[in-house]
């Protein structure tokens, strides 16, 4: 199935507005994931529609922290923090052991090697490059179902709206429902790991915290700074059998 390249035309945008669209390439979910699919694919030559069930700039559960490597994709996508006003340089991590000792790791200077950022800033920023580089971009727009045709696939959204597509990309989160609509999983699965997260106020330090404790076994605690006295604060524990998360 695979599609034939069609490059993006005044035209191709005209038929968005019908009910039915019709593209090379689906893809639901405009978070990082979705918006990066939607940038290669348009720069490869394909139509491309990305719908999410969120608003615009809609918050996530995360640590906000972008890595090295993270950073360098999105170099690669055309995304510069100064897209993003919530978007900070982080110069030192500190990293404390569950014996209680700290060290301090100087980022090497030149060039950015972390950042913070909320995810509402970034995904909105990411939904506007992906938009910019030529797809369509449909937030409010839940995915109801999916319909796999010899052509394709139709995705069903709000009042009878309807995506046909060549290709379906499943960019909708690690619990996917795309994913288990269309390939059930035979047990139900809660994840490995188990997070909590919250923003706080009144944090001064610039540095960014990881925090291994012994009680968290393979799970940490973060503190990771935003700026203007505001950090992202969680921690994720293991999840094992026998084990309660609650409490
Ligand atoms: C507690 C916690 C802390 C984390 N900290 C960090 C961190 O500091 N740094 C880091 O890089 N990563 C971190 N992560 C991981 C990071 O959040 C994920 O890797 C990232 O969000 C995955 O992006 P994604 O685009 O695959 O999916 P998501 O960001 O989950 O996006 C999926 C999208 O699909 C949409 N969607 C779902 N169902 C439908 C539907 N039926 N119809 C239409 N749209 C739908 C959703 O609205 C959503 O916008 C953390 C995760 C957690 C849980």
């Amino acid at each position: 199935m695979t599609p034939s390249p069609r490059k993006l035309t005044g035209e191709a945008y005209l038929s968005h507005v019908d009910q039915t669209r019709e593209v090379d390439v689906a893809i639901v979910g405009a978070g990082p994931a979705g918006c990066a699919a939607a940038i290669e694919a348009t720069r490869a030559g394909y139509t491309v529609e990305v719908v999410d069930k969120a608003s615009a700039g809609r918050d996530k559960t995360c640590g906000d922290g972008l890595t090295t490597e993270a950073l360098r994709l999105l170099e690669h996508l055309g995304w510069q923090p100064e897209q993003c006003s919530t978007a900070r340089q982080i110069d030192t991590v500190m990293v404390r052991a569950p014996g209680g000792r700290t060290v301090a790791l100087p980022l090497p200077v030149g060039g950015l090697q972390a950042v913070t950022v909320t995810r509402a800033d970034l995904d909105r920023s990411l939904g506007e490059l992906a938009a910019s580089a030529g797809a369509a971009v449909t937030y409010d727009w839940t995915v109801a179902d999916v319909a796999v045709t010899t052509d394709g696939v139709t995705l069903l959204g709000p009042d009878g709206d309807k995506v046909t597509a060549s290709i379906v990309l499943a960019a909708d989160g690690a619990w996917s429902p795309l994913r288990k609509k269309l390939c059930p999983p035979k047990t139900p699965h809660l994840g490995a790991m188990h997070a909590y997260r919250q923003y706080v106020t009144g944090f001064t330090d610039d540095r960014l915290w990881v925090i291994f404790q012994q009680d968290l076994g393979a799970g940490y605690v973060w503190a990771f700074p935003l700026g203007n006295g505001i950090a992202n604060i969680g921690f994720g524990i293991h999840r094992q059998p026998g084990v309660s998360t609650k409490g």
